[in-house]
């Protein structure tokens, strides 16, 4: 859709919030910047704000062009302003002027949550060069990057692996098992490989995990403990915690159900695809017989994605 157009500019602008750090304690994850996530809730949870935003990536506006670029009626968007305006991610340039006359832009914070949004819809990721921030970044163990690579490699061929993650920030070489990697570049390499070897519905990714999460050291550490399926669903939090330095996932286990609440940094449909599949190679692993249900999800306005496993 025009999102991806549309971003570009401000994508250029802030780029640089995508990096790789090596060797980075997990605790960093700790300061501030919890405004974001809520913030990045706040707007795809209101198709309205979410177009809004997004129209005002290139460059400042008054109402009645957004009304027009965006299909929206003009008290649509007024509304949007005001909310997106009380949250600080567009500000009013001429306050001096009357109502619908004003022109409305992006403040910093809101060009930074639109990269973010950038980066988990559009399908095809620009190339974002790597650098320095400071602040917080959430992140993501390497080895499961290093596992799926891996995985890729000898299922679909080196060359085709190479070629599909040739755009990407991070040097693939430079991933370690201890290296932590941002979730842009994470979620960024998913939608590569979608790119590249699915259609777009993010099955691809979906099956992809399904398939290697066993590989995953610390999936593998739990998967083969002689306990049954209900303690061992409990014990994902565990893994999770290990794996990522941010988010948080609660576990409620009935009889043969568990419900699976996650409280992500950034559920782009590829990293939703990632723990729907997850989920499903570890039924399989246990060769049970069940299925994964994604229940809720933030892109539909929930508050966290969930994830219902039966079995
Ligand atoms: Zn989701």
């Amino acid at each position: 859709m025009v999102a991806a157009r549309a971003f570009t500019g401000v994508s250029a602008a802030v780029g640089a919030r995508t990096f790789i750090c090596e060797s980075s304690h997990p605790n960093d994850a700790m300061e501030s910047r919890g405004h974001v996530w809520s913030d990045f809730s706040f707007v795809v949870s209101s198709g309205y704000r979410e177009r809004v935003l997004t129209s005002l990536a290139r460059k400042p506006k008054v109402p009645r062009q957004l009304a027009g670029e965006t299909d929206l009626r003009i008290g649509h968007v007024s509304r949007a302003l005001r909310e997106l305006s009380g949250r600080g991610l567009v500000e009013c340039l001429t306050p001096e002027v009357r109502a619908r006359g004003r022109l409305y832009g992006l403040t910093s914070d809101g060009a930074a949550l639109l990269a973010d949004l950038n980066g988990s819809r559009s399908y095809v990721t620009p190339t974002v060069r790597a650098g320095q921030t400071g602040g917080f970044v959430p992140k993501i163990r390497g080895s499961s990057v290093v596992r799926v690579l891996e995985y890729l490699r000898k299922t679909r061929g080196r060359a085709a692996v190479d070629g599909a993650i040739e755009p990407w920030s991070v040097d693939p070489d430079h991933v370690t098992e201890d290296t932590w990697i941002s979730v842009n570049a994470c979620a960024q390499l998913l939608d590569l490989l979608e790119t590249k070897f699915g259609d777009g519905s993010y099955g691809f990714v979906r099956r992809l995990f399904s398939e290697a999460m066993s590989t995953f050291p610390t999936v593998r550490e739990q998967l083969t403990k002689a306990i049954p399926l209900t303690a061992l669903v409990e014990r994902a939090p565990i893994v999770y915690a290990k794996e990522w330095n941010y988010g948080r996932l609660e576990v409620k286990t009935e009889r043969r159900k568990a419900t699976m609440s996650h409280y992500d940094w950034l559920p782009t449909p590829a990293m939703c695809a990632m723990f729907h599949g997850i989920y499903e190679g570890g039924l399989a692993f246990r060769g049970v017989l069940g299925r994964v249900t994604k229940t809720l999800c933030v892109r539909t306005g929930s508050d966290h994605c969930e994830y219902r496993v039966e079995w």
